[in-house]
């Protein structure tokens, strides 16, 4: 690859608001500190931004309370259309968004582009979902009392989101919330702050009301997350990112029994039986392999192949693999850029070497990282035990395995903790739907290597989290469901 040199992208960067934002004001953090924003290609700064303590995130929630009433007198219509103007502004401002999400996360523009759109599809659903939030009417069995089934929104929420999709990710919670009537403070991570913080603004342009969305960006994130739990003001915590923090949170939040969402990491099984289409299984395996450079929850972490398709499966794999595009993501024709810091170089080359160590054998890569830059690297002969199977990898590592029998898939494909994602390749329709039955997952791509839009209720089981985001299920999440009982 050649190496990167951050373009005229600085002179776009002051437009980007890089304070807090609590109850409809930008300010810096109380204490005046600040924190740098790196971009990953290059390891430069990008910008600093506020460094918010409890203080300030103590602040932010109370912003968030004050708004509630604001928020619950807005009718159902003024939601909706709320929600409609932040869709049609992340759409037009996509340039903008895009090269934010690649400077501060590093993916290739063009995935960067396909996250601002995903990211608008779910204010345009969740536009639609507020004009539908309902309730119904039942009678008691002995027919004495009628009840009074109502949703309502929760309150305020804490809305706790990773790097890899700086801008979706706050999109699917803050979507749902305020279609819902909840108020929120967004704690994006700290890799990625920006994009929240212009996605603020456009929700601010867009007529929400001050306080309805409130933005927390901390170097510090268990003083900040941890303050606003323990302050018991937040009625509910959204939280997406590792399955050990989430662990943590979980904790917490119980001693206020707050309801929570998780959305945990995953370690997706990709089988691609013996009767598999191979070519759309090879691009299939591309796309949940190779989407944000592996660094996706959603990622394919381990394939499982038919003993009879593999050799043919593992070098077509390793031919497209290999010569995928590493770049800077806003160079031409990137395909995969950085991983996001030192830290998942140094993951990466822990993975790689003990799959080495126990007989693995590249088929494509592998050759050493140039600073965050890792070759697409495929890995076959991988045995059992090998720690690359058992976490996940986070990068762009694809090790294949082989199997004889569907059963023996699919237990393997079940044997982990973590129930996110599966993917199944077959031309049988029976062979599929009894895959479909049997995988412990959340969500199974059949034929096809992404699995997430807006319309369907995303998440996972077992350790991979408890609740959905999209969907009709999407905005339960942030309602209550109370009853009123009165004299039939
Ligand atoms: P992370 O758990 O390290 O951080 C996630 C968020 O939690 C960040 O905002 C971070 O600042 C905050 N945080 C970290 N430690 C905290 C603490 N002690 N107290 C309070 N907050 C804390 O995860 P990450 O590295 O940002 O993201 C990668 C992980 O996210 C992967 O495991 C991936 O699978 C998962 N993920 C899951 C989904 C999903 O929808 N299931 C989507 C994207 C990413």
């Amino acid at each position: 690859m050649t190496a990167p040199a951050t373009p005229a992208l600085a002179p776009q960067l002051p437009a980007i608001p890089s304070t807090l934002l609590v109850g409809g004001r930008w300010r810096p953090a109380v204490g005046g500190a600040t924190f740098p924003v790196d971009n990953p290609a290059t390891g430069e700064t990008l910008i600093e931004v506020a460094d918010a303590d409890a203080q300030d995130a103590l602040d932010a929630i109370r912003a968030a309370c004050d708004a509630q009433p604001a928020l619950a007198v807005l009718s159902p219509a003024r939601r909706a259309s709320l929600l409609r103007r932040v869709e049609a502004a992340l759409r037009e401002r996509e340039d903008e968004l895009a090269l934010l999400i690649t400077l501060e996360m590093g993916k290739p523009i063009i995935e960067s582009r396909g996250e601002v759109a995903y990211a608008a599809d779910f204010f345009g659903w969740f536009a639609d979902e507020a004009l539908r939030i309902g309730g119904d009417y039942r009678l008691s069995p002995s027919g004495l009392t009628r009840i009074l089934v109502q949703h309502r929104s929760v309150g305020p929420c804490l809305l706790v989101t990773p790097w890899n999709f700086p801008l979706a990710m706050g999109a699917r919670k803050i979507a749902p919330a305020l279609a819902a009537g909840c108020p929120s403070v967004l704690k994006p991570a700290e890799q990625t702050p920006l994009t929240s913080l212009l996605l603020a603004r456009i929700i601010e342009e867009a007529g929400a009301p001050a306080g309805a969305v409130n933005v927390v960006t901390t170097s510090r994130p268990a003083a900040a997350v941890g303050a606003v739990i323990r302050s018991g003001l937040a009625r509910k915590l959204s939280f997406t990112g590792s399955t050990e923090v989430g662990k943590l949170l979980l904790a917490q939040c119980s001693a206020h029994v707050m309801r929570t969402s998780m959305e945990l990491g995953g370690n997706a099984p990709f089988i691609v039986c013996e009767d598999a289409d191979l070519d759309a299984a090879v691009e299939g395996a591309l796309l949940a392999k190779m989407r944000n450079g592996g660094q996706a929850c959603t990622a394919a972490n381990r394939f499982i192949v038919a003993e009879r398709l593999a050799r043919e499966f593992t070098s077509r794999l390793a031919g497209r693999m290999g010569e995928m595009t590493v770049a800077a993501g806003w160079q031409d024709g990137a395909e995969v850029g950085p991983l996001i810091d030192d830290a998942a170089v140094a993951k990466f080359e822990r993975l790689m070497a003990d799959a080495l160590d126990r007989g693995a054998v590249i088929e494509a890569g592998g050759g050493p990282a140039n600073g965050r830059f890792v070759e697409p690297t495929v890995l076959s002969n991988v045995v059992p035990g090998t720690a690359l199977l058992e976490e996940e990898i986070f990068g762009p590592l694809a090790p294949i395995t082989t199997f004889r029998e569907e059963a023996e898939a699919v237990s393997a494909a079940n044997g982990t903790p973590y129930g996110l994602v599966s993917y199944v390749y077959t031309r049988d329709l029976q062979r599929a739907l009894h895959m479909v039955d049997n995988l412990a997952s959340g969500m199974v791509g059949v034929n096809v290597g992404v699995v997430s839009n807006a319309a369907a209720p995303f998440g996972g089981i077992k350790q991979s989290g408890l609740g959905r985001e999209g969907g009709l299920e999407g905005i339960a999440e942030y309602l209550d469901t109370t009853y009123a009982a009165l004299p039939a």
